[in-house]
């Protein structure tokens, strides 16, 4: 087997998973899989799957994600965990170039980095990240079991995770800085639907405190100027996410491919970059649903283009 790969797969949340099976299903014999961490992407922090077809029942990202590998791996996908710092093109090679100084190369790339949750930006949330603030209910909220907790943010990982904590928690208090939502109006009915979520609308976190045993609180500060002191050992910040565009950052400080403003690739609707053999997919794309199902889509269509890019370049 040639030490190019046919394909360098990077990421693997479900843009990146789905573009693995459909290349190694398609026939690429060559194809590795970059993934820093545990295969699975952001939706493995999520306590609820919603907007998934089929499924009905009541599931955690976890649950959903968990088989994907496996059957990537069944069609010969390689996976190497490792963070990729950079994706350079000389010629017509790509060069991977991963922690640590080692190198891959490939014919084509499909990238699939998604996004981060972003930091709020309140005094304290540094200092307590961690030890009390927290961006994963699904992760930490178990730790407040019938305790009260705030969450901060009106988008619908924000809501959804307020009603996830909810169950487990005596009391959420969804601390947000407007007095409308961006969530879907069914979530928001859900929420406003439940006895244990205090909204403290037209309010943003202003300050989290505590001492080296973790948080004892949140003063929040609404539109009036007022401060409200929240009395909570738990914060949950869900504020909306940046993209992980960094490996696309070449030397000179320009991206290999065309971006938008927001940092997003731009891509034509076969997910095609303005260079040649490089594809985007999922969150980290212009114009992206920022959903499971639209990032496997996203996937599965690269996956069918990288197919043909590779059969035309290597056998003409
Ligand atoms: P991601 O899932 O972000 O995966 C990207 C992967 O790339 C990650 O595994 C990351 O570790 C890896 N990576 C990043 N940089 C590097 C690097 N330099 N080197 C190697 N690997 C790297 N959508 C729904 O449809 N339904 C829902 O119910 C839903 N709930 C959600 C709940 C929460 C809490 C959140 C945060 C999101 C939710 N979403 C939901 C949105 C959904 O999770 C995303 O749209 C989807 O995961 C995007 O997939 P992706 O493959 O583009 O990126
Ligand atoms: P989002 O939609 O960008 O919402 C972020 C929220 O945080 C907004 O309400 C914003 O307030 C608030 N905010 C931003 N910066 C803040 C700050 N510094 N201080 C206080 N509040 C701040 O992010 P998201 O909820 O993570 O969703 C991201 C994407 O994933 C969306 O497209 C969403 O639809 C999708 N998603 C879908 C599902 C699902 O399908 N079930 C679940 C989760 C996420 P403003 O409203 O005032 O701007």
């Amino acid at each position: 087997m040639s030490n190019i790969l046919d394909c360098a797969i990077i990421g693997g949340g479900p843009a990146g998973l789905t573009a693995g099976l459909y290349t190694t299903r398609g026939g690429l014999e060559n194809v590795t899989m970059f993934e820093k961490g545990m295969p699975g992407g952001q939706i493995m922090n999520s306590s609820e799957i919603e907007n998934y077809p089929g499924v009905t029942g009541d599931i955690t990202g976890m649950d959903l994600m968990s088989p994907w590998p496996e059957q990537c791996q069944k069609f010969g996908l390689k996976h190497e965990m490792v963070n990729v710092t950079r994706i350079t093109k000389d010629g017509d090679i790509f060069t991977i170039h991963k922690e640590g100084g080692e190198t891959t190369q490939s014919h084509s790339v499909i990238i699939g980095t998604g996004s981060s949750p972003r930091r709020a930006g309140f005094s304290g949330e540094d200092e307590f990240f961690g030890r009390g603030v927290s961006t994963c209910a699904t992760c930490d909220g178990f730790f407040y079991k019938a305790k009260e907790v705030a969450v901060i943010g009106g988008g619908d990982t924000a809501l959804e995770e307020a009603l996830y904590l909810a169950k487990i928690c005596s009391k959420v208090y969804l601390v947000h800085r407007r007095d409308t939502f961006r969530s879907a109006p069914n979530t928001i009915k859900r929420v406003k639907n439940t006895k244990n979520i205090e909204l403290v609308l037209n309010s943003s976190p202003f300050e989290v405190y505590g001492d080296k045993m973790g948080v004892s609180g949140l003063k929040v500060k609404n539109t009036n100027g007022e401060l409200r002191d929240i009395k909570v050992p738990g914060i949950f910040t869900f504020v909306g996410n940046d993209v992980n565009n960094q490996t696309l950052l070449q030397e000179d400080n320009n991206f290999l491919c065309d971006m938008n403003k927001a940092g997003q690739v731009i891509v034509d609707i076969s997910m095609k970059t303005s260079v040649a053999g490089l594809y985007a997919t999922g969150d980290m794309r212009i114009s992206a649903p920022k959903q499971v199902i639209s990032a496997a889509g996203d996937g599965a269509v690269a996956a069918l283009q990288v197919i043909s890019y590779v059969d035309e370049k290597l056998n003409g």
